[in-house]
């Protein structure tokens, strides 16, 4: 039995790195444990399907190893939490271990989703570790031929940076265009446009029914009949949140672990922060996000009420997220939906820039490659101003 106390901390990510750290700033002097399933300090994912993948870098670490020592962090590395028990206020790892907390942090993230239909051949991957985007790396040094299942934003970035480490790309995504769920056809389209400039092979309203080959992949069908070559596949249907170790321990999970407003579950003293939480907003919905920002406006709020101090505000005013894909950095701000008018008011081409309208209100913006634009918008978007405000005068 290892007895931690204080504050345990389940996770090894940006949501675990940063409520530590935020701990410390609020001056918290008792023991923080981490407690995390990879071997790895905290680092970052953003760079893991653009600079790591292109091996422009292998930086990611969110803080160097000093930063746990200076500040009496404990790191307790290699072996995950598989089970919760709220009564006794302990968390028991895969290696047996059993920690004890005074207060828990659920910070787990998210798990791939796969496709079990499909053979398990090497060269099917998916991204979500440092490990996967080096193995995708090494492997794409001899990869002529990719084929990327899923044009959500990890899918997108993962073509961009295989296209640019010279590999043919083809995408297919069974929605009318890419990103079209969260952004619609739109902005899906321009999308599209820009990874088909690249020549990248954008297929969608297609599926994938199945890949074959002798132990590794070589061929991708298609559901309309067509047979794609590939010497790797890259799955980036999306992800689900990291909550099996919670199953018997009375935590509500609902596609994530559910929290009021400030990151509170429904057991005493165990608390969710980051991609695994669905916080409730402002007009009591559940909503979990899975975009890098948030993670920090989440720690903001979650530290404060540790701590018990009352809550002073919301964790997200306007939401936002960005994703690179080649030179052009895609970056949404507010909370855009797919069946929202959608004013494109600037298109050169290649970048782009677009207003949500809902309700005769801007909700959200959309920018690819403009990103003084997209910024000017914040106030505009957090104070519900008319969409007239944002759009040009008609000359
Ligand atoms: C490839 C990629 C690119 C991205 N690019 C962007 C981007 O461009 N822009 C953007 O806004 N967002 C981006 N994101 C999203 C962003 O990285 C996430 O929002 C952020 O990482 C969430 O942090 P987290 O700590 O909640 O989860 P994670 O970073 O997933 O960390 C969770 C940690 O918990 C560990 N864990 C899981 N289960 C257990 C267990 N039972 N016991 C112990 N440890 C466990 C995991 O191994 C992991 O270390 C990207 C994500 C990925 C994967």
């Amino acid at each position: 039995m290892t007895t931690s106390g204080g504050i345990v901390i389940v996770g090894g990510g940006l949501a675990a790195s940063r409520t530590a750290e935020q701990l410390r700033r609020a001056e918290y002097s008792g023991p923080i444990t981490i407690v995390s399933d990879e071997e790895h300090l905290p680092y970052d994912r953003p760079p893991l399907s653009k600079e790591v993948l292109r091996a422009e870098t292998d930086d990611v670490l969110l803080k160097p190893a000093e930063f746990y020592e200076e500040n009496n962090i404990t790191l307790m590395l290699g072996s995950g939490a598989s089970a919760l028990d709220t009564a006794a206020q302990t968390v028991t790892l895969a290696n047996g271990e059993t920690v004890a907390y005074e207060e828990l942090v659920i910070a787990t993230g998210l798990v791939p989703k796969r496709i079990p239909s499909l053979p398990d051949l090497e060269g099917v991957r998916v991204l979500r570790t440092l490990g996967e985007s080096i193995a995708l790396r090494e492997h794409a040094g001899s990869v002529k031929r990719a084929v990327i299942i899923g044009a959500g934003f990890i899918g997108c970035e993962v073509a961009a940076s295989l296209r640019k480490l010279g590999a043919e790309v083809t995408i297919v995504e069974p929605q009318p265009a890419p990103l079209a769920s969260v952004l619609g056809t739109q902005i899906g389209d321009l999308v599209a446009r820009l990874h088909r400039a690249e020549g990248v092979d954008v297929r969608c309203g297609v599926g994938v029914s199945g890949v074959s080959g002798t132990g590794h992949v070589e061929k991708v069908q298609l559901s309309d009949g067509t047979e794609l070559d590939a010497d790797v596949v890259v799955i980036g249907i999306g992800s689900r949140p990291s909550t099996d170790w919670l199953e018997g321990s009375g935590v509500a999970v609902d596609n994530g672990v559910i929290c009021d407003a400030a990151g509170r579950t429904s057991a005493p003293k165990v608390w969710a922060i980051g991609d695994v939480a669905s916080w409730q907003d402002a007009s009591g919905h559940q909503v979990r996000v899975e975009h890098w920002s948030n993670v920090a406006e989440q720690a903001r709020v979650i530290v404060p009420a540790l701590l018990g101090a009352e809550a002073t505000s919301s964790a997200v005013v306007v939401p936002y997220f960005w994703s690179d894909q080649y030179d052009v950095k895609i970056q949404c701000l507010g909370e855009p939906e797919a069946d929202d008018i959608v004013h494109i008011v600037e298109d050169d081409g290649r970048k782009f820039l677009a207003f949500y309208e809902r309700d005769g209100v801007v909700v959200g913006v959309v920018g690819g490659g403009m990103p003084g634009k997209v910024m000017k918008t914040r106030a505009k978007i957090a104070n519900g101003a008319p969409i007239a405000d944002v759009l040009p005068t008609p000359s």
